[in-house]
């Protein structure tokens, strides 16, 4: 399929770029393509133009800032799968980026597009969550940070307005003494995409859990934290039964939704299961075992 004829304008800068979605209210931002251009191709979507923030500089690169690091919005899957910097200190990244999609999704697709995209079974936001991340947008009245808990709003809806991009987002270093974190992902045998996935960020101090955020992508209309099985966790030892009960739980409070992949309650399931294994991960891995 072809998609409908649209005009490409390809800015410098992110100012540039936002003069042109003001310009072109109906236009869309492409970055990788990889989930825009398979929707254009269907008709899904038929954007009379397309803004291409490829060639924007300033939005690359990891940097590390101290005690957090930044992903510029146009870093793909594949170079937070291979940086040094997040696999040494915020291991949980790398490792959900592993998980998505192919070879070729991941040498395309960027965070900045998954993350405005707000696919309900796309990796990224189930970390996003777990890890308490902040996305940086900047729009026509400045820059704005939004926090994790309140980007993702519905299906395929974000907090971000119309006029807005995501120009980076914010990680804290994880890796610390005590700290662990996992992911653990049933995918869909075709496309990779999660039927459900739960990203784990637990900080224990002598086995008692003092903080606990797990995030559940793919199993509702978007991504949601687990907060009745954190509530479960938290100020209790790390311990098989106590994470066998917060697992138990992990699914309360998540509107699970059915379709012909996976039905509302294999889904719930799913995230059960699917906690046990992140806690036990983890665990493991707070301990360097
Ligand atoms: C075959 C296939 C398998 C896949 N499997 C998985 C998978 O297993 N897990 C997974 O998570 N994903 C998967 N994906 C999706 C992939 O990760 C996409 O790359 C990602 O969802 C979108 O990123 P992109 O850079 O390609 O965005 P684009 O397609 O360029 O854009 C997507 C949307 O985001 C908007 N946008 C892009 N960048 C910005 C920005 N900086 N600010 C504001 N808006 C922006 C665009 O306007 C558009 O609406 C798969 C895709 C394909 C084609």
């Amino acid at each position: 399929m072809y998609p409908a004829p649209f005009e490409y304008f390809a800015p410098a800068s992110v100012s540039e770029a936002l003069a042109l979605m003001a310009k072109n209210a109906d236009a869309k931002i492409i970055a990788g393509g990889h989930s825009l251009l398979p929707a254009m191709k269907l008709r899904l979507a038929t954007p009379p133009a397309l803004i291409d923030i490829g060639k924007i500089s300033d939005l690359r690169g990891i940097q590390d800032l101290g005690d957090k690091i930044s992903l510029g919005a146009l870093t793909t899957h594949h170079d937070v799968e291979h940086s040094a910097l997040l696999r040494n200190n915020c291991s949980l990244l790398p490792e959900v980026a592993s998980h998505i999609g192919d070879r070729q999704v991941r040498n395309r697709g960027t965070i900045g597009g998954s993350l405005a995209h707000a696919d309900p079974a796309a990796d990224y936001p189930a970390a996003m969550l777990a890890l308490g991340a902040v996305i940086l947008a900047q729009g026509p009245n400045g820059n704005r940070s939004i926090n994790a808990d309140d980007l993702f709003t519905g299906l395929f809806s974000t907090a971000l307005n119309a006029n807005e991009l995501i120009t980076a987002v914010h990680v804290p270093k994880t890796d610390t003494k005590g700290g662990g974190v996992a992911y653990a992902k049933f995918p869909h045998p075709a496309s990779r995409y999660a039927v459900a996935g739960v990203a784990v960020w637990v900080k224990i101090d002598d086995d008692i859990v003092t903080d606990v955020r797990i995030g559940v992508t793919g199993a509702a209309d978007h991504a949601q934290r687990a907060r009745v099985a954190e509530e479960a966790l938290k100020g209790k030892p790390m311990h098989d039964d106590n994470i066998e009960a917060a697992a138990q739980v992990a699914s309360d409070g998540l509107t699970t939704m059915g379709d012909i992949y996976a039905s509302a309650d294999y889904r719930a399931h799913l995230v059960q299961a699917l906690t046990r294994d992140a806690l036990n991960k983890a665990h493991h891995r707070a301990h360097g075992w």
